[in-house]
């Protein structure tokens, strides 16, 4: 029994190492503009500043003046440029545009466990 102990401790050391290397990766790709699917993507019901995801996952942000659904939108041709800013103690974003606060849903699929 013992050995299997040392299994599990080493399998928990193995997963916890592997869990931090994920952050850490998922880190880099937010440094890099990539959206990370960690919430829904953000709109702003003041001044209609929408965000998209480009087909190689680059987050940008276009204008929806008319509200419709948009046909096909790109970085290169579209993007504003800005992009929403994290207050992370309110658990809010700030539109870069109008400076509307937008309250944010998490997506479900937890990537990490937490020690809470
Ligand atoms: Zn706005």
């Amino acid at each position: 029994m013992k050995e299997d102990d040392e299994d599990v401790k080493k399998l928990s050391k193995d997963i916890i190492n592997l869990a931090k290397g994920l952050e850490e990766t998922i880190k880099q790709a937010k440094a890099l503009g990539i959206f990370t699917n960690e919430r829904e993507l953000l709109f702003c019901d003041e001044c209609k500043l929408v965000e998209d995801v480009a087909f190689n996952g680059i987050l940008f942000t276009y204008v929806n003046e008319n509200e419709e659904i948009p046909q096909h939108r790109t970085v290169e041709d579209d993007d504003t440029g800005l992009r929403f800013v994290e207050i992370e103690y309110l658990k809010k974003y700030k539109c870069p545009k109008c400076g509307h606060i937008i309250e944010y849903t998490e997506t479900d699929d937890d990537l990490f466990f937490t020690n809470d």
